[in-house]
Order: structure tokens, then sequence, then C-alpha cells
């Protein structure tokens, strides 16, 4: 057997293992086998990845927006011409199907055709005569070095959010992806060399805690874009007020579909199976909480998802007949496991149990499935607020009914969890569609739209606990995020000289 392949740190357009000597296991969540093993950096690592970004930003910085934004383009064209090998890399590390991890890539890809237009985002105002003979404008200039930390579950698309406008705007980037599926990351950057990028100024640096440390503890770094769970988002949250960096934080989620009586139940329950167990349900967009208004409504629906989840067909990421894959690792199916058991014991009905799926004698292209970490889909009916399957964020194929009496004890759901990512209502009422629109305390709103991710040129962000910091990922947010103003004040010397003035400047 071959020994597994090494994945290093990407530094100045060099593969670099490091220091440390310290590996971590990368797995195959199909067949559960390691695949590579991934380097582990520690702060001395961090700060040399650190001072070479910095050195690299200097002139990358300075440079002329639309020169920045033409290694973009090409970048872009050198993803898509990369982009089956991209995405079966993806799929083999993260479980997701091979059609998933290309939408994976391409909603990454979106945020950097909306970075090209750096020049116009970086555009400062101007305003004449603001006192006599004075004028002032605004300028937009890069942070200096500024990092991203990111989850597991988008290994291409949240590395090219943060990657995309940082580097358009003319930061250094430093990404710390997710230590379980960090090739794709890796490849990413090295296309950005490939597409001309000086090297240097996108560098990728592996490892756990104490690689983030090293991160939040750097006095060079300006800025840190996290996504992940909500203890990390908050944890690094307050170690960035500590040290004075700005950062924008994306935590966990637990997102409500609200189902009118009004809506077409069977295309409904299409919709939702697929937003709940899609990616095995491992998406912070991912809907897992279904609320049906009123009895009858409830009934029909609860029928419909019933009848059509047994047909859902999981397997092994590249399976072309798969609907989903395995969970990440063992220690997420387990998770899965244990919360389905927790909800039984509070009492909610278990309709469908995902934890029967038997896959010890399934195999794909001669290998067996027998150790994926493989769940079934789940359906809990008759799922109560109070109830753990209901607080937390399960990250896995397991879908919750609340029944609900009216529209506003539904709206309370969303309203008055922990949680504030997204949430969808299903509906042709427009008014109560408008309404609830209005009204809901969630940041991102589906009409009859499952997963109601925002598209590049607008912003994306969650409420609550689901996100930490002022500004959000992509649109025009993520410029003024990667970016300092200046403001300057002219005056050209005339004859109104007037000796020194004592009072403050006011305008008459
Ligand atoms: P995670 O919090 O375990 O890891 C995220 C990042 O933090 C990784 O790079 C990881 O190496 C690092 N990390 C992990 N433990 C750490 C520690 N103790 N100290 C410092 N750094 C640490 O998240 P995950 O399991 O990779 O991703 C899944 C989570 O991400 C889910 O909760 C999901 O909802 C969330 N997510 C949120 C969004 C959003 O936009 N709100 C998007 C995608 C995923």
């Amino acid at each position: 057997m071959s020994a597994p392949r090494n994945i290093v740190h990407y530094v100045s357009g060099q593969a670099w293992e490091g220091t440390t000597g310290a590996f971590q296991p990368v797995l195959n969540p199909s067949t559960g086998k390691e695949q590579a093993q991934v380097a582990l950096a520690n702060k001395a690592d961090v700060d040399h990845v650190i001072a070479e970004t910095a050195e690299a930003q200097r002139a990358w910085g300075a440079a002329n927006p639309q020169k920045r934004i033409r290694v973009i383009m090409r970048w872009i064209q050198l993803i898509h011409e990369n982009m089956d090998e991209l995405a079966r890399t993806l799929s083999l590390e993260h479980g997701k199907t091979f059609p998933d991890a290309k939408g994976d890539i391409q909603r990454g890809v979106d945020v950097l055709e909306f970075s090209l237009g750096a020049p116009h985002q970086l555009k400062g105002e101007y305003s004449t005569n603001v006192g006599a003979g004075i004028d002032t404008y605004s300028m937009r200039q890069p942070l200096g070095v500024v990092a991203g930390i990111t989850p597991f579950n988008f290994p291409a698309m949240i590395p090219l959010w943060k990657a995309g406008p940082a580097l358009a705007a003319g930061n250094g980037f430093v990404l710390k992806p997710s230590e379980r599926d960090p090739s794709v990351p890796v490849r990413l950057a090295e296309l950005f060399i490939e597409a001309g990028g000086p090297e240097g100024v996108f560098n990728v640096v592996h490892g756990g805690k104490d690689a983030v440390d090293a991160i939040l503890n750097s006095d060079t770094i300006k800025a840190v874009g996290f996504v992940g769970s909500t203890p990390i988002a908050q944890y690094i949250y307050k170690r960035c007020a500590a040290t004075g960096k700005r950062a924008q934080c994306f935590g966990g989620a637990k997102n409500h579909a609200i189902v009118l009586p009004d809506a077409d139940i069977e295309a409904t329950a299409d919709t939702i199976i697929g937003a709940a167990f899609g990616s095995a349900g491992e998406r912070c967009m991912a809907l897992s909480v279904v609320v049906p208004v009123g009895r009858d409504t409830a009934d029909r629906l609860a029928e419909a998802i019933a009848r059509k989840t047994p047909d859902l067909n999981v397997g092994h990421c590249l399976d072309p007949k798969a609907d989903f894959g395995p969970l990440v690792t063992a220690d997420a199916r387990d998770r899965v496991n244990r919360l389905i058991g927790e909800g039984i014991e509070a009492g909610a009905d278990l309709v469908i149990d995902g934890r029967s799926l038997d896959m010890s004698n399934q195999e794909f292209e001669g290998e067996p499935l027998a150790d994926g970490f493989f769940a079934g889909p789940s359906f809990f009916d008759n799922v109560t607020r109070d109830m753990s399957i209901y607080t937390e964020e399960i990250f896995g194929p397991v879908l919750c009914m609340v029944r609900a009496e009216t529209l506003e004890e539904a709206i309370s759901l969303p309203d008055e969890h922990i949680y504030g990512n997204g949430v969808a209502i299903f509906t042709s009422n427009g008014g109560a569609a408008r309404d609830f629109a209005e009204k809901v305390q969630v940041g991102m709103v589906g009409i009859n739209v499952p997963i109601p991710v925002p598209i590049a040129y607008h912003t994306f962000g969650g409420w609550k606990a689901s996100g930490f910091g002022d500004l959000n990922q992509h649109g025009p947010d993520s410029f003024r995020f990667y970016t300092k103003t200046k403001t300057v004040t002219t005056k050209w010397p005339d004859e109104s000289h007037a000796g020194p003035q004592f009072t403050m400047p006011v305008m008459n």
C-alpha cells in the first residue's frame, strides 16, 4: 500500500512543510480510509507565513486595482479549466457529491466575479467647497495583511468569499482552512499564482487551535474573517476585539421553513427534502426545521415528506446516483445519532429513522462503503421547543417538524431561536409573505426559496448567534470590511491667511 500523500502549507508560491513535523490524517468520508496527512503549524510557522505575506503585500497594495483584477480574471479562468479536478478532490475529502462540489466552487467563483468590480468599489467620495477654498475627499485603502479562518463544509466557496474581495482590495491574505478538507484551498492558492498573482500575496497555512491563536495574537494581522461553529466564532470575535483587529465571525444555524395552508404541499415537500438533506444537512443554510401552520397542513406535509424521503439515495460521493454522501467524520455521524436518540427520549415521533441505513454490503467501484460515515435521512414529527433536536444545530440529515396553530406562533419560533441565519416561508399569499419578511428576526429570508443564500453582489450574513461583527460577507460590505477609509481635507494657499485661529472651525 502506498504511503498517504502529504498536504503541506503553501507559502510564497512554494509548498512548505513547516517546522513542527506534526501531521493529522485527512480521511475519505465515503470509505473511512485515510487518504492524506495534513501538516499542522505552530506559532513560529504561522509568524513566518504572516511575515512573507506582509512583505509581498506592499507592492500588491500599491498597485493599480485594475492590475489586481486582471489577475483575478485569469484566476477565474483557471478555476473553470480545473473545475473537474477541483470538484473531485473536494468531493473525496468532504463527502458531498460531485455536482454539489461543483456548486461549492461556482458560488465561490461568483464572488471572484463580483470582486472584479474592485476599481469601482474602492472609489472614494469627493465634496467641493466644504469651506472657503476647501475640498474634502475620501479614499479606501487596504488594511495590510488579513486572515480567513474557514470551516470544512464549503472548502472552496468560503475561502474564495474571503480571498476575492480581500485580494482585490489590495490586502495580503493568509488562509487557515479546515484541517478536514485542506487540498482544494491549497490548489486555489496555487492557481492564483499561476494566474499571475505575486508570490506571497496569498498563502495557506494549516493547523488547529495553535495556528488560529497565532493568527489572533499577531500584530501584523489587521482583520479576521471567520466562518464555523458559534462557540469558536465567539472566541475569535472576543480575541480580535482584545487585540484590536477587525472581525466578522459567522456561526451556526437552525433554519426554519414555515408552510402556510395555501402552499402547494407536493412541491413544498420536494423543496424542503432537498434543502434539509442535500449535502447530508452539512450546510449552514440547510432547512432543519419545518413549521406547518394548522393541523391539516401539518398532516398533509408530514405524509408527503414521509412518503418521499425513503426514496433518497445515500452513497459514495462520486456515485452519480447518490442524492447525498456521508458525513465528514465518524464523530459527526455519532453526534447526529446521539441527538436522534435524545429526540426519541424527549418524546418526538421519529417517523423515518436514518440510523437504520445499512451500508455493510455496499461498494462503489470496488471500494467497500461499510466504514464510511453515512447517515440516512431522518424525519421527526411533533418536535417541541424544549428538545435538544430543536435547540441545537444537528448539522446532519435530520428534519424536525414543529407544528404551529397560527402564523404568529410559527413566526415566534425563528424569532425566539438563538440562531438567526436563514428562514423560508412557503405560501402563495403575497401579503403574508411580505409581512413575514419585514418582521422576522433572521438575516436571510426566502419566500418560496428554500436556501436563500444571497447572490454575490448582495451580502451574506446571519443574525443573533449566527453572526458577530458589523459587516457581512461578499457584496459591497466585503470591500468595506477589507479596507479602511481615509478622509482628506485640502486647501491651497491663497490670500485669505488670517493668522492663528483658536476656535473650532465651523461653517456659518
Ligand atoms: P469549526 O468551528 O469546528 O471550525 C471552523 C474553523 O475553526 C476551522 O478552520 C477550525 O480549524 C478552527 N477551529 C476549530 N476549533 C478551534 C478552536 N478550539 N480554536 C480555534 N480554532 C478552531 O466548524 P466546522 O465544523 O468546520 O464547520 C461547521 C460549522 O460552521 C457549523 O456550525 C456551520 O453552521 C458553520 N457554518 C456557518 C456558516 C455561516 O455563514 N454562518 C457557513 C458555513 C458553516
